[in-house]
Protein backbone atom coordinates (compact mmCIF):
# COMPACT_ATOMS: atom_id res chain seq x y z
CA UNK A 1 0.00 0.00 0.00
CA UNK A 2 1.04 3.43 -0.63
CA UNK A 3 1.03 6.14 1.56
CA UNK A 4 2.62 9.20 2.66
CA UNK A 5 2.68 10.62 6.19
CA UNK A 6 -0.63 12.82 6.12
CA UNK A 7 -0.17 16.67 7.41
CA UNK A 8 -3.62 17.82 8.44
CA UNK A 9 -3.89 21.15 7.12
CA UNK A 10 -4.87 23.95 9.51
CA UNK A 11 -7.33 26.14 8.71
CA UNK A 12 -9.80 29.05 10.02
CA UNK A 13 -12.51 26.78 9.62
CA UNK A 14 -11.04 24.04 12.31
CA UNK A 15 -13.27 25.20 15.14
CA UNK A 16 -16.37 24.76 13.46
CA UNK A 17 -15.35 21.34 11.94
CA UNK A 18 -18.72 19.46 10.99
CA UNK A 19 -20.35 16.59 13.25
CA UNK A 20 -19.59 13.47 11.35
CA UNK A 21 -22.84 12.56 10.75
CA UNK A 22 -23.38 15.52 8.84
CA UNK A 23 -20.39 14.94 6.67
CA UNK A 24 -21.01 11.17 6.45
CA UNK A 25 -24.71 12.15 4.50
CA UNK A 26 -23.32 15.00 2.83
CA UNK A 27 -20.34 12.23 1.26
CA UNK A 28 -23.04 9.11 0.99
CA UNK A 29 -20.80 6.83 3.57
CA UNK A 30 -23.30 5.70 6.03
CA UNK A 31 -26.77 6.24 7.20
CA UNK A 32 -28.57 5.63 10.50
CA UNK A 33 -32.31 4.08 10.45
CA UNK A 34 -34.70 4.13 13.09
CA UNK A 35 -35.28 0.58 12.76
CA UNK A 36 -31.41 -0.72 13.80
CA UNK A 37 -31.18 1.79 17.04
CA UNK A 38 -27.04 2.12 16.69
CA UNK A 39 -25.76 0.50 14.01
CA UNK A 40 -24.78 2.27 10.84
CA UNK A 41 -25.91 1.17 6.93
CA UNK A 42 -22.67 1.22 5.39
CA UNK A 43 -23.33 2.51 1.56
CA UNK A 44 -20.87 1.81 -0.84
CA UNK A 45 -18.52 4.62 -0.71
CA UNK A 46 -17.91 4.31 3.43
CA UNK A 47 -17.29 0.54 2.57
CA UNK A 48 -14.60 1.44 1.06
CA UNK A 49 -13.45 3.23 3.72
CA UNK A 50 -14.01 0.38 6.06
CA UNK A 51 -12.84 -1.83 3.64
CA UNK A 52 -9.42 -0.02 3.46
CA UNK A 53 -8.90 0.41 6.90
CA UNK A 54 -9.60 -3.67 7.53
CA UNK A 55 -6.66 -3.99 4.72
CA UNK A 56 -4.67 -1.72 6.40
CA UNK A 57 -5.09 -3.52 10.05
CA UNK A 58 -4.72 -6.98 8.18
CA UNK A 59 -1.63 -5.69 6.59
CA UNK A 60 -0.15 -4.96 9.91
CA UNK A 61 -1.37 -8.28 11.42
CA UNK A 62 0.89 -9.89 9.15
CA UNK A 63 3.52 -7.89 8.96
CA UNK A 64 3.87 -8.64 12.89
CA UNK A 65 3.19 -12.15 12.68
CA UNK A 66 -0.19 -12.45 13.78
CA UNK A 67 -2.80 -15.48 12.88
CA UNK A 68 -6.26 -14.41 12.06
CA UNK A 69 -9.36 -16.21 13.02
CA UNK A 70 -12.86 -15.92 13.60
CA UNK A 71 -15.13 -17.07 16.07
CA UNK A 72 -18.89 -17.16 16.46
CA UNK A 73 -21.31 -14.27 16.86
CA UNK A 74 -23.74 -16.10 18.62
CA UNK A 75 -22.88 -18.47 22.28
CA UNK A 76 -24.26 -20.01 24.83
CA UNK A 77 -24.33 -17.84 28.00
CA UNK A 78 -21.90 -20.71 29.51
CA UNK A 79 -19.02 -19.30 28.15
CA UNK A 80 -19.86 -16.03 29.55
CA UNK A 81 -20.75 -17.21 33.15
CA UNK A 82 -17.11 -18.84 32.90
CA UNK A 83 -15.49 -15.44 32.33
CA UNK A 84 -17.93 -13.75 34.55
CA UNK A 85 -19.27 -11.30 32.17
CA UNK A 86 -22.95 -13.08 32.84
CA UNK A 87 -22.80 -11.89 36.66
CA UNK A 88 -21.33 -8.59 36.22
CA UNK A 89 -22.41 -7.31 32.40
CA UNK A 90 -25.31 -9.30 31.76
CA UNK A 91 -27.51 -5.83 31.60
CA UNK A 92 -25.00 -4.65 28.81
CA UNK A 93 -25.30 -7.55 26.60
CA UNK A 94 -28.19 -9.05 24.21
CA UNK A 95 -29.45 -12.33 25.39
CA UNK A 96 -32.53 -14.75 24.20
CA UNK A 97 -33.33 -17.90 25.07
CA UNK A 98 -33.33 -20.35 21.57
CA UNK A 99 -37.82 -20.12 21.14
CA UNK A 100 -37.15 -24.21 19.68
CA UNK A 101 -34.95 -25.47 23.35
CA UNK A 102 -35.85 -23.65 26.18
CA UNK A 103 -33.21 -24.96 28.25
CA UNK A 104 -30.73 -23.10 25.79
CA UNK A 105 -29.81 -19.68 26.45
CA UNK A 106 -28.19 -17.80 23.69
CA UNK A 107 -25.90 -14.51 24.35
CA UNK A 108 -24.29 -12.35 20.92
CA UNK A 109 -21.02 -11.72 22.23
CA UNK A 110 -19.82 -8.06 23.02
CA UNK A 111 -16.67 -9.23 23.38
CA UNK A 112 -13.78 -11.79 21.34
CA UNK A 113 -11.84 -12.67 24.81
CA UNK A 114 -13.26 -15.67 25.77
CA UNK A 115 -13.81 -17.09 22.64
CA UNK A 116 -10.44 -16.64 21.48
CA UNK A 117 -9.47 -18.86 23.93
CA UNK A 118 -11.20 -22.10 22.50
CA UNK A 119 -9.11 -21.67 19.44
CA UNK A 120 -6.20 -21.30 22.35
CA UNK A 121 -7.54 -24.91 24.19
CA UNK A 122 -7.81 -27.05 21.03
CA UNK A 123 -4.24 -27.45 20.45
CA UNK A 124 -1.76 -28.79 23.14
CA UNK A 125 1.24 -26.28 23.72
CA UNK A 126 4.49 -26.48 24.29
CA UNK A 127 6.84 -23.41 25.82
CA UNK A 128 8.74 -23.22 21.49
CA UNK A 129 5.41 -22.38 20.44
CA UNK A 130 4.79 -18.61 22.08
CA UNK A 131 3.91 -16.02 21.34
CA UNK A 132 0.75 -17.00 19.61
CA UNK A 133 -0.96 -13.87 18.17
CA UNK A 134 -4.34 -14.45 17.22
CA UNK A 135 -5.94 -11.67 15.77
CA UNK A 136 -10.00 -10.98 15.11
CA UNK A 137 -11.68 -8.63 13.42
CA UNK A 138 -14.74 -9.66 15.17
CA UNK A 139 -18.69 -7.75 15.14
CA UNK A 140 -19.43 -7.12 18.58
CA UNK A 141 -22.97 -6.53 20.13
CA UNK A 142 -23.46 -4.49 23.30
CA UNK A 143 -26.51 -3.26 24.66
CA UNK A 144 -26.54 0.82 24.90
CA UNK A 145 -29.03 2.43 26.07
CA UNK A 146 -30.88 3.71 23.02
CA UNK A 147 -30.91 7.66 24.83
CA UNK A 148 -26.86 7.37 25.12
CA UNK A 149 -26.61 6.24 21.37
CA UNK A 150 -24.42 8.74 18.64
CA UNK A 151 -24.13 8.47 15.59
CA UNK A 152 -20.67 6.37 15.08
CA UNK A 153 -19.20 7.14 18.54
CA UNK A 154 -21.71 5.55 20.21
CA UNK A 155 -23.36 2.70 18.76
CA UNK A 156 -24.70 -1.26 19.67
CA UNK A 157 -22.54 -3.17 16.76
CA UNK A 158 -19.24 -2.29 17.37
CA UNK A 159 -16.37 -3.85 14.51
CA UNK A 160 -12.73 -4.03 16.82
CA UNK A 161 -9.33 -5.19 15.21
CA UNK A 162 -9.10 -7.07 18.39
CA UNK A 163 -5.93 -9.46 19.02
CA UNK A 164 -4.83 -11.91 21.79
CA UNK A 165 -1.46 -12.67 22.50
CA UNK A 166 -0.72 -15.71 24.21
CA UNK A 167 2.70 -15.57 26.08
CA UNK A 168 5.39 -17.05 28.36
CA UNK A 169 5.57 -14.62 31.28
CA UNK A 170 8.98 -13.92 30.42
CA UNK A 171 8.25 -12.78 26.76
CA UNK A 172 5.66 -10.07 28.01
CA UNK A 173 8.24 -7.38 28.28
CA UNK A 174 9.40 -7.64 24.48
CA UNK A 175 5.97 -8.30 23.34
CA UNK A 176 4.86 -5.40 24.66
CA UNK A 177 7.63 -3.37 22.70
CA UNK A 178 6.38 -4.94 19.49
CA UNK A 179 2.71 -4.27 20.18
CA UNK A 180 4.29 -0.29 21.25
CA UNK A 181 5.74 -0.26 17.99
CA UNK A 182 3.08 -1.19 15.62
CA UNK A 183 0.27 1.23 17.31
CA UNK A 184 3.00 4.47 17.75
CA UNK A 185 3.43 3.66 13.90
CA UNK A 186 -0.30 3.81 12.93
CA UNK A 187 -1.15 7.08 14.34
CA UNK A 188 2.01 8.96 13.60
CA UNK A 189 0.66 8.01 9.35
CA UNK A 190 -2.49 9.53 9.91
CA UNK A 191 -0.70 12.29 12.07
CA UNK A 192 -2.21 12.14 15.37
CA UNK A 193 -0.42 13.30 18.99
CA UNK A 194 -0.49 10.41 20.84
CA UNK A 195 -0.23 9.81 24.84
CA UNK A 196 0.13 6.45 26.66
CA UNK A 197 -0.98 5.74 30.18
CA UNK A 198 -0.27 3.34 32.43
CA UNK A 199 -3.18 1.55 34.70
CA UNK A 200 -1.70 0.29 37.47
CA UNK A 201 -3.42 -2.54 40.14
CA UNK A 202 -6.60 -1.80 41.22
CA UNK A 203 -7.87 -2.26 45.18
CA UNK A 204 -10.15 -5.44 43.84
CA UNK A 205 -7.62 -7.56 42.02
CA UNK A 206 -7.04 -10.90 41.63
CA UNK A 207 -4.13 -12.59 41.36
CA UNK A 208 -1.05 -12.75 43.28
CA UNK A 209 1.17 -9.70 44.48
CA UNK A 210 4.61 -11.17 42.87
CA UNK A 211 2.80 -11.65 39.01
CA UNK A 212 1.30 -8.10 39.55
CA UNK A 213 5.03 -6.43 40.80
CA UNK A 214 6.23 -8.21 37.60
CA UNK A 215 3.36 -7.03 35.40
CA UNK A 216 3.83 -3.65 36.33
CA UNK A 217 7.42 -3.77 36.12
CA UNK A 218 7.32 -5.52 32.62
CA UNK A 219 4.97 -3.03 30.95
CA UNK A 220 7.24 -0.30 32.60
CA UNK A 221 10.38 -1.65 31.10
CA UNK A 222 8.57 -2.01 27.51
CA UNK A 223 8.12 1.91 27.61
CA UNK A 224 10.92 2.75 28.95
CA UNK A 225 12.58 0.77 26.14
CA UNK A 226 10.08 2.26 23.57
CA UNK A 227 11.28 6.12 24.95
CA UNK A 228 7.59 6.32 25.49
CA UNK A 229 6.71 9.32 27.86
CA UNK A 230 3.92 8.08 29.72
CA UNK A 231 1.11 9.06 32.61
CA UNK A 232 0.34 6.59 35.37
CA UNK A 233 -3.27 6.05 35.67
CA UNK A 234 -2.81 4.50 39.63
CA UNK A 235 -5.24 1.96 40.30
CA UNK A 236 -6.75 2.36 37.43
CA UNK A 237 -5.88 -1.13 35.63
CA UNK A 238 -8.81 -4.03 35.08
CA UNK A 239 -9.32 -6.40 37.79
CA UNK A 240 -6.35 -9.08 36.11
CA UNK A 241 -3.88 -7.07 35.30
CA UNK A 242 -2.35 -3.28 34.58
CA UNK A 243 -2.63 -1.86 31.00
CA UNK A 244 -1.14 0.34 28.86
CA UNK A 245 -3.47 2.84 27.11
CA UNK A 246 -3.32 4.88 23.89
CA UNK A 247 -5.01 8.24 24.20
CA UNK A 248 -5.49 10.68 20.68
CA UNK A 249 -5.70 14.33 20.59
CA UNK A 250 -8.11 14.89 17.93
CA UNK A 251 -8.05 18.72 15.32
CA UNK A 252 -10.73 19.49 18.21
CA UNK A 253 -8.49 18.85 21.10
CA UNK A 254 -10.84 15.93 22.49
CA UNK A 255 -9.11 13.14 23.91
CA UNK A 256 -10.69 9.70 22.78
CA UNK A 257 -9.08 6.60 23.97
CA UNK A 258 -8.15 4.27 21.78
CA UNK A 259 -5.36 1.54 21.56
CA UNK A 260 -4.70 -0.79 24.42
CA UNK A 261 -2.47 -3.15 25.61
CA UNK A 262 -3.81 -5.00 28.55
CA UNK A 263 -2.23 -7.57 30.05
CA UNK A 264 -4.23 -10.71 31.59
CA UNK A 265 -2.84 -12.66 34.58
CA UNK A 266 -6.06 -14.27 35.56
CA UNK A 267 -9.02 -13.71 33.74
CA UNK A 268 -8.29 -16.02 30.63
CA UNK A 269 -5.47 -17.59 31.81
CA UNK A 270 -6.83 -19.15 35.21
CA UNK A 271 -10.63 -19.30 34.07
CA UNK A 272 -10.56 -21.09 30.65
CA UNK A 273 -7.30 -23.20 32.04
CA UNK A 274 -4.77 -22.32 29.60
CA UNK A 275 -1.97 -23.81 29.74
CA UNK A 276 1.29 -25.13 28.01
CA UNK A 277 4.28 -27.92 28.67
CA UNK A 278 7.63 -25.95 29.81
CA UNK A 279 11.52 -27.26 29.35
CA UNK A 280 11.00 -29.61 32.05
CA UNK A 281 7.72 -31.52 31.21
CA UNK A 282 6.02 -28.90 33.37
CA UNK A 283 2.31 -27.95 32.77
CA UNK A 284 2.54 -23.73 33.40
CA UNK A 285 0.18 -20.66 32.93
CA UNK A 286 0.72 -18.21 29.87
CA UNK A 287 -0.33 -14.74 30.09
CA UNK A 288 -2.56 -13.22 27.83
CA UNK A 289 -2.30 -9.71 25.94
CA UNK A 290 -5.33 -8.00 24.95
CA UNK A 291 -4.61 -5.77 21.95
CA UNK A 292 -6.23 -3.33 20.12
CA UNK A 293 -5.11 -0.83 17.78
CA UNK A 294 -7.76 1.42 17.52
CA UNK A 295 -10.65 -0.32 19.11
CA UNK A 296 -14.04 -0.13 17.27
CA UNK A 297 -13.47 0.70 13.17
CA UNK A 298 -16.93 3.10 13.31
CA UNK A 299 -15.80 4.97 15.86
CA UNK A 300 -12.52 4.99 14.65
CA UNK A 301 -14.40 6.52 11.14
CA UNK A 302 -16.54 8.92 12.72
CA UNK A 303 -13.27 10.78 14.68
CA UNK A 304 -11.24 10.71 11.04
CA UNK A 305 -13.83 12.47 9.26
CA UNK A 306 -14.17 14.95 12.02
CA UNK A 307 -10.46 15.27 12.58
CA UNK A 308 -10.32 15.46 8.73
CA UNK A 309 -13.15 17.25 8.15
CA UNK A 310 -14.24 14.50 6.03
CA UNK A 311 -10.63 15.31 3.48
CA UNK A 312 -9.45 11.83 4.06
CA UNK A 313 -6.16 11.02 3.33
CA UNK A 314 -5.34 9.47 -0.64
CA UNK A 315 -5.47 5.63 0.15
CA UNK A 316 -9.24 6.09 2.34
CA UNK A 317 -10.54 8.15 0.25
CA UNK A 318 -13.81 7.07 -1.63
CA UNK A 319 -13.16 8.62 -5.09
CA UNK A 320 -9.16 9.46 -5.17
CA UNK A 321 -9.19 11.48 -8.64
CA UNK A 322 -12.44 13.02 -10.35
CA UNK A 323 -12.01 13.01 -14.43
CA UNK A 324 -13.12 16.25 -15.81
CA UNK A 325 -14.24 17.12 -19.26
CA UNK A 326 -14.46 20.58 -20.44
CA UNK A 327 -16.87 19.88 -23.74
CA UNK A 328 -17.64 16.90 -26.31
CA UNK A 329 -14.91 16.85 -28.10
CA UNK A 330 -12.91 15.04 -25.38
CA UNK A 331 -15.27 12.21 -24.63
CA UNK A 332 -13.13 9.46 -26.23
CA UNK A 333 -10.12 10.79 -24.45
CA UNK A 334 -11.87 11.47 -21.31
CA UNK A 335 -12.95 7.76 -21.15
CA UNK A 336 -9.06 6.48 -22.18
CA UNK A 337 -7.78 8.48 -19.26
CA UNK A 338 -10.51 7.10 -16.62
CA UNK A 339 -9.75 3.43 -17.81
CA UNK A 340 -5.78 4.10 -17.71
CA UNK A 341 -6.67 5.44 -13.83
CA UNK A 342 -9.02 1.90 -12.87
CA UNK A 343 -6.27 -0.43 -14.72
CA UNK A 344 -3.74 1.25 -11.96
CA UNK A 345 -5.90 1.00 -8.94
CA UNK A 346 -7.27 4.18 -9.09
CA UNK A 347 -10.47 5.02 -7.54
CA UNK A 348 -11.50 7.13 -10.11
CA UNK A 349 -14.58 8.48 -11.85
CA UNK A 350 -15.78 10.33 -14.46
CA UNK A 351 -18.21 13.07 -15.43
CA UNK A 352 -18.75 14.35 -18.74
CA UNK A 353 -22.05 16.23 -18.02
CA UNK A 354 -22.90 19.04 -20.35
CA UNK A 355 -21.86 21.58 -17.36
CA UNK A 356 -19.40 24.84 -16.53
CA UNK A 357 -16.12 23.51 -15.94
CA UNK A 358 -15.98 25.70 -13.20
CA UNK A 359 -19.20 24.07 -11.41
CA UNK A 360 -17.68 20.54 -11.87
CA UNK A 361 -14.88 21.27 -10.23
CA UNK A 362 -16.44 22.98 -7.35
CA UNK A 363 -18.63 19.65 -6.78
CA UNK A 364 -15.96 17.31 -6.76
CA UNK A 365 -14.26 19.97 -4.46
CA UNK A 366 -17.38 20.08 -2.12
CA UNK A 367 -16.97 15.88 -2.47
CA UNK A 368 -13.26 16.19 -1.04
CA UNK A 369 -11.91 14.43 -3.25
CA UNK A 370 -7.99 14.76 -3.47
CA UNK A 371 -6.92 15.02 -7.21
CA UNK A 372 -8.95 16.66 -9.99
CA UNK A 373 -8.03 15.87 -13.67
CA UNK A 374 -9.67 18.65 -16.26
CA UNK A 375 -9.39 17.70 -19.43
CA UNK A 376 -9.99 20.11 -22.54
CA UNK A 377 -8.94 20.22 -25.72
CA UNK A 378 -5.09 21.26 -25.21
CA UNK A 379 -4.59 18.53 -22.95
CA UNK A 380 -6.20 15.72 -24.95
CA UNK A 381 -3.70 16.69 -28.21
CA UNK A 382 -0.57 17.05 -26.35
CA UNK A 383 -1.41 13.73 -24.27
CA UNK A 384 -1.96 15.44 -20.90
CA UNK A 385 -3.99 16.31 -17.40
CA UNK A 386 -4.71 19.49 -15.95
CA UNK A 387 -3.91 17.97 -12.54
CA UNK A 388 -5.59 20.31 -9.55
CA UNK A 389 -5.10 18.80 -5.96
CA UNK A 390 -7.08 19.21 -2.85
CA UNK A 391 -5.83 22.16 -0.93
CA UNK A 392 -3.35 23.07 -3.12
CA UNK A 393 -5.39 24.07 -6.33
CA UNK A 394 -4.02 23.75 -10.02
CA UNK A 395 -0.19 21.85 -10.63
CA UNK A 396 -0.22 22.64 -14.24
CA UNK A 397 -0.03 20.02 -17.28
CA UNK A 398 1.26 16.31 -16.95
CA UNK A 399 1.34 13.11 -18.39
CA UNK A 400 -0.67 10.59 -16.57
CA UNK A 401 2.51 8.81 -15.85
CA UNK A 402 3.95 12.02 -14.08
CA UNK A 403 0.41 12.52 -12.52
CA UNK A 404 1.06 8.93 -11.06
CA UNK A 405 4.32 9.88 -9.23
CA UNK A 406 2.59 12.53 -7.51
CA UNK A 407 -0.53 10.87 -6.53
CA UNK A 408 -0.49 9.60 -2.89
ZN1 LIG B 1 -9.76 -9.34 24.91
Amino acid sequence: MKKKKTERKASSADKRARDHRELGQELDLFSFHEIAPGAPFWHPKGMIIFRELERYARMLNDADNYDEISTPILVKKDIFEKSGHWEHYRDNMFWFENPRDKNEVLAVKPMNCPESTYVYNSTLHSYRDFPIRLAEIGRLHRNELSGTLGGLFRVRQITMDDAHIYVRQDQVEEEIVNVLKTISKFYDDFGFKVAYRLATKPKDALGTKKEWDMAEEALKKALGKSKIKYEISSGEGAFYGPKIEVHIKDSQDRDWQMGTAQLDLVMLPEKFNLSYVDEDGKKQKPFVIHRAIFGSFERFIGILLEHFDGALPFWLSPVQVSVLSINDKVFKYSENILKNLKSRGIRAELDLRNETIGKKIREAEMRKVPYILVIGEKEAASGKVAVRERGKGDLGARTIEEFLKIAK
